[in-house]
């Protein structure tokens, strides 16, 4: 990938594409590509295909999906699989027709069996059960990867698949309802501080473990791969280390300051158990995650602060 290759990101504006945009302008890349959603809806083939047509694109970043917490895929599972399956398969078959040289599918980390052994190898894709709150979305991801894997197989393409662990950074959804786990607690913590409130409910059993990796590193990694990795295989990207969410509420309850309790509602589902990935691939191709959970919580403190707090 050359600095004046034209190098479509789709989904610029989410937590995983502005953070490809910022690393890519960084590195002095200069034909960046990008379209709102208002502007090219990618679940509209004619509209993609147009859009390959005329654009002469050389790299695609997919990074656009619909994408949300155990609420929000609980609540909208028919939009969370169709959305998906059409903003994929559009982009990865009009990539192919238009001749790009190669296309980086992002997926999640979710793929994985609900009981897989742990920390989850690339192997233990397609080997059990999905964790049933993320279905829906979990499928679709897994189409992607199984279509980015058959358009090398049948056409000799350039397509590989990431699976990303749960992310955090600039740009993150700090609603409560459709976020993930950090910006939610983030946001609990800091308006019980300011509030008064006694105690914050932090939802499920607390024991859960998850790992966090921050979007800056996610985008490092995609762009290291994306010049050093060739084959269908898919790469898991993650830190390698896992916390299990009350370690993690008390953490956030520090870093924001509040002087409460946590409750744990253990009546809404804690969804999977653990899903620490095995980074032994990524780190064997030269790549390692850099920034340490602690530094990244209080950066997401002040995003909350800066972006969140002052639109409201
Ligand atoms: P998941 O990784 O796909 O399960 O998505 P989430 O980030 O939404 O949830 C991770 C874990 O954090 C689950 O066990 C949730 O039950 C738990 N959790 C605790 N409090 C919250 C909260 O306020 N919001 C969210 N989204 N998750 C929470």
């Amino acid at each position: 990938m050359n600095v004046t290759d034209r190098i479509y990101v789709a989904g610029h504006k989410g937590l995983v594409g502005s953070a490809i945009m910022r690393a890519l302008e960084q590195q002095g890349y200069s034909h960046l590509i990008t379209r709102s959603s208002s502007e090219l809806d990618l679940r509209d083939r004619q509209q993609v295909d147009d859009f390959f047509e005329t654009e002469e694109i050389d790299y695609v970043f997919l990074a656009a999906a619909k994408v949300g917490g155990i609420a929000a895929n609980n609540d909208y599972p028919a939009d969370f699989i169709r959305d998906n399956l059409l903003i994929q398969t559009n982009v990865i078959d009009a990539a192919y027709r238009a001749k790009v040289q190669k296309l980086m599918f992002l997926g999640s980390t979710c793929i994985y069996p609900k009981y897989a052994p742990q920390p989850l190898k690339e192997e233990h894709l397609l080997t059990g059960e999905l964790e049933p709150t993320n279905m829906p979305y979990a499928i679709a991801k897994i189409a992607g990867i199984n279509m980015c894997q058959s358009y090398n197989r049948q056409y000799g393409t350039r397509f590989i698949s990431v699976m990303p662990t749960n992310l955090y950074g600039p740009g993150d959804n700090f609603d409560l309802h459709t976020s993930h786990v950090l910006p939610a607690l983030i946001r609990k913590f800091h308006e019980a501080k300011v509030q008064n409130q006694p105690v914050v409910e932090v939802w499920g059993t607390g024991n859960p473990k998850r790992e966090f990796l921050h979007s800056d590193d996610l985008a490092d990694a995609c762009i290291y791969l994306m010049k050093n990795y060739e084959d269908s295989e898919i790469v898991n990207i993650g830190v390698g280390e896992d916390i299990a969410i009350k370690d993690l509420a008390g953490m956030i309850m520090e870093i924001v300051g509040y002087q409460g309790e946590i409750s744990f509602n253990s009546s809404i589902p804690d969804g999977t158990p653990r899903k620490l990935v095995d980074v032994s691939k990524i780190n064997a191709l030269g790549w390692t995650a850099q920034t340490p959970l602690a530094e990244g919580l209080q950066e997401l403190y002040r995003t909350f602060q800066t972006e969140f707090l002052v639109k409201q």
